[in-house]
């Protein structure tokens, strides 16, 4: 294995580590998301570069023809585009700076890796769709109920992706996933154009009511990071 791949695979590693722990914190929160549960998929979704590989390679193995779907660059034309990643938000409000102002469609359309209600992808769907949980169905009230401490360590668990990722960019699926095609296809324009570099963990963001049950999992989510020195 050369040095790239290697250090790929130590990430890989790093990410799954995160989803574990997360898997673990959920154990002791009630959500009613199951597998073929569509409600949230629309073209919405983000993610990192880490998870598009997972995603990319998962693809090549299992269902090639999907990229037909991903890389018309006419698919979901509203889909959401981030200007910033979660921990430059973190370190933007630590430093009370402007935070740049995002602007998200409602009616994006669905994530193109939905079918009939399944998602096509499940195993390996990015930490964003894993984490949009709700207590009650979304349909009953037309919107998610979490509570406040998953959302936090919703923000935590992205920060440690983020951090692992940190070479790499954010940027909706489509877009990432399209940018880790780029060199295999005839696409011509510039695919980083709508994706977001990645920055390391520079302040975390935990309320104060919540840093007593979120300390444990930081220090289980510390080992992510030592998986990734560089
Ligand atoms: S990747 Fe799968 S789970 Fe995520 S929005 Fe798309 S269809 Fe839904």
């Amino acid at each position: 294995m050369n040095t790239a791949n290697y250090q790929l695979s130590q990430r890989i590693q790093a990410y799954l580590h995160v989803l574990s722990v997360y898997a673990t914190f959920m154990q002791n929160h009630v959500t009613v998301c199951r597998r073929y549960c569509s409600h949230c998929c629309t073209s919405n979704v983000t993610m990192s570069t880490i998870e598009g590989n997972i995603i990319n390679s998962y693809l090549q193995e299992h269902l090639p023809l999907y990229w037909r779907d991903i890389l018309n660059p006419e698919s979901n034309p509203k889909r959401f585009q981030p200007k910033m990643t979660i921990n430059q938000l973190a370190r933007y409000c630590y430093e009370d700076a402007d935070i740049p102002e995002e602007s998200i469609e409602p009616q994006s359309g669905e994530c193109p890796f939905l079918k009939n209600h399944e998602c096509m992808i499940y195993e390996v769907r990015p930490f964003a769709c894993r984490s949009f949980v709700s207590k009650e169905l979304c349909a009953d009230h037309g919107s998610a109920l979490v509570d406040p401490i998953v959302l936090t360590m919703n923000e935590l668990c992205m920060q440690y992706i983020e951090h692992i990722d940190r070479n790499g960019f954010t940027g909706n699926l489509i877009d990432v996933l399209r940018y880790l095609k780029r060199s295999e296809d005839v696409l011509q324009e510039n695919l980083t154009e709508h994706l977001v570099h990645n920055s390391p963990i520079h302040v975390l963001m935990i309320p104060n009511e919540h840093q007593q049950t979120i300390l444990p999992y930081i220090e289980q989510l510390q080992g992510s990071m030592a998986k990734t020195k560089k």
